[in-house]
């Protein structure tokens, strides 16, 4: 398994508000506190994401846009962007596919982090599959190729080549990051998403240690002394 090196500019697709801390929180706040500049894409506001049967969708979203920012703001993350689809409503469209191509070509980032669209032993959320499987369309080839959504060029956004993308919840790591030293970083991002959490913080810890543990146990099968982890399946693309 490689060891992923700290880019300079990197940007994050995230299905729903908490994927993001839940998934590579760990990488994140380790990438931050090295320089490197990170944006999140939310894609959907997660106004589904609820049990209280008092709940609204409306208010549910503005909850967990206003968790989202400061989880990411404990992080480091430098910009989050609300794409503010529904959650459960994301498909793959042109439309859908425009919006993140836009931001690749904004922030033109070396490296693109998105969740693992294919598994084979479990199911997914569709809107991790679709958000997934946009990003690496958005990456190659129609963020480079400026025919492709001519019309950012109008707002001075020229095409961009991203050389990788890392996809996070996948059953087939190459990559592995260290997180050691943001374990403590990743618990406190991910404990901003109250209203998707247990109220009892040791089982967050627990939930989110033994996770760390897991993924670390893969990178020490390939001799990599390693105690808490994220790992990644690493795309390159031709470029
Ligand atoms: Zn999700």
């Amino acid at each position: 398994m490689n060891i992923v090196e700290t880019p300079s500019r990197a940007m994050l697709v995230i299905p729903h508000p908490d994927d993001g801390e839940s998934g590579v929180g760990g990488t994140v706040a380790k990438w931050a506190q090295e320089g490197t500049s990170i944006l999140y894409v939310v894609c959907t506001n997660g106004n589904k994401g609820s049990s209280d049967t008092q709940m609204t969708s409306e208010k549910l979203a503005s909850i967990r846009r206003q968790e989202q920012l400061k989880a990411a703001e404990t992080l480091g993350v430098q910009e989050v962007r609300f794409l503010d689809y529904g959650d459960g409503e994301l498909i793959d469209s042109h439309d859908f596919l425009g919006l993140i191509v836009e931001q690749i070509r904004r922030w033109k980032p070396e490296i693109v982090l998105a969740m693992d669209p294919v598994r084979h032993l479990s199911h997914s959320h569709r809107d991790h599959r679709i958000s997934g499987q946009i990003a690496l369309d958005a990456c190659f080839p129609f963020a480079r190729d400026f025919l492709h959504f001519p019309q950012h060029r109008n707002n001075n956004l020229e095409p961009h080549k991203t050389g990788h993308a890392l996809l996070w919840g996948t059953e087939n790591p190459t990559d592995f990051v260290d997180i050691e030293n943001t374990l403590n970083q990743k618990i406190k991002g991910l404990s901003a998403h109250v209203s998707q959490l247990s109220s009892d913080q040791q089982k967050i810890e627990q939930f989110v240690k033994r996770r760390a543990i897991d993924a670390a146990s893969k990178a020490k099968n390939e001799g990599h002394e390693v105690q808490y982890a994220e790992v990644f399946r690493r795309i390159a693309f031709r470029l």
